[in-house]
């Protein structure tokens, strides 16, 4: 995401707010001094803790987690893979507003203590003891926001989750998505009724609309996906290149072909490298064409076998932002490339099929 500062990285997490963040403090420092600058403070605290929690649990099923990124709206922690099980799913989505639960609680009798139960309940930006009750509330209302049953929440994926023991994945996520269509409709229905009308809620409406859509055609395109293995798909020819040739007649090879990624293989076949569009085109503007083709390629990529599903193809793409992959047998032996435009063909002409 672009505007993003670094602050720091914890337990190898690197931790990024986004420019519109900064926004807050100067709005609230204006607004409530001191006190303000102090509430936004306790909320980052408590958004970013609430994301680390995800992302340890995350780390600890072998999912990498590139950084965490704090928006005014909440965190996103950028994960590489998604959950392998419903358990895994339901474990790292609810260790965030578990966290903040299980803070809530602890805190809540040494507070009740240093200000008194009057002020803890009655949280205000006027005293520094309605002030620390205001950051106090804080946890329970990301717990309970993140724990309504709606996607993008995280309640939305512990729904599907538990869904998922009894239910397919995909069928799980049907019904995860009805539940956000119905809380976004309800949203809408209050903001709207409301007195005036409350845009932001709307907004809310809107937004949880969405992503409960997302959701569901990200789930189908897996489900397809997952039914289909790479060679049944596999296209009967393939270019590769040799370590020697130079990028010219890479390009010249881009050119003359619908191919746009080329596999680099040794003279027994074997692949020993890979250069996807996004290099040769960097090497088109860098003015690098003769430069050979050994000095450009990628040396670590991943790869596909023929006997692979279609879906763990797709997600290896996914995770490493490549538009191809090389396809290769046991010894090492290029059998083809699989690409984007392959996945999103086969799943187009797949859908259709069901939808009849
Ligand atoms: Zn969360």
């Amino acid at each position: 995401m672009k505007g993003t500062i670094k602050i720091l990285t914890i337990l190898g997490i690197k931790l990024e707010m986004h420019i519109t963040f900064l926004i807050l403090p100067i709005f609230f420092w204006f607004m409530y001094g001191m006190k303000g600058i102090f509430i936004i403070c306790a909320i980052f605290t408590c958004v970013a803790a609430h994301e680390l929690m995800h992302s340890v649990v995350a780390k600890n099923y072998g999912i990498k987690v590139d950084k965490i990124i704090l928006l005014p709206i909440g965190g996103i922690a950028n994960m590489r893979s998604n959950p392998k099980t419903p358990m895994q799913e339901f474990m790292i989505s609810i260790a965030g507003p578990l966290f903040n639960i299980i803070l809530a609680l602890v805190l809540y009798f040494p507070l009740k203590i240093v200000l008194g139960s009057y002020s803890l309940s009655h949280p205000s930006l006027i005293t520094w003891s309605g002030t620390m009750a205001y950051a106090y509330w804080i946890n329970p209302i990301l717990a309970g926001f993140n724990l309504l049953p709606a996607f993008p929440m995280d309640g939305g994926r512990i729904l599907r989750s538990l869904l998922a023991i009894k239910f397919s994945y995909l069928k799980a996520t049907k019904i995860a998505v009805g539940f956000g269509h119905l809380f976004a409709l309800i949203f809408a229905f209050i903001a709207l009724t409301s007195q005036p009308p409350n845009l932001i809620l709307l907004l809310i409406a809107l937004f949880v609309f969405m992503a409960a859509s997302q959701e569901q055609s990200v789930a189908s395109l897996k489900s397809t996906l997952n039914n289909i293995k790479v060679l049944d798909v596999l296209p009967e020819n393939v270019y590769s290149v040799n370590p020697q040739t130079t990028m010219s007649d890479v390009l010249n090879q881009m050119l003359h072909s619908n191919q746009e990624d080329f596999p680099v293989v040794t003279d027994e076949g074997r692949i020993t490298g890979f250069l996807p569009r996004e290099k040769i085109i960097l090497t088109v503007q860098n003015k690098e064409l003769d430069k050979k083709v050994y000095e450009i390629m990628l040396v670590d990529f991943p790869t596909a076998t023929s006997s692979e599903f279609l879906g763990s193809a797709y997600s290896k793409m996914e995770s490493t932002h490549l538009k191809a992959l090389p396809v290769i047998d046991n010894e090492g032996i290029l059998k083809g490339i699989i690409t984007l435009e392959n996945v999103s063909r086969v799943y187009s002409l797949f859908a259709r099929k069901q939808r009849k």
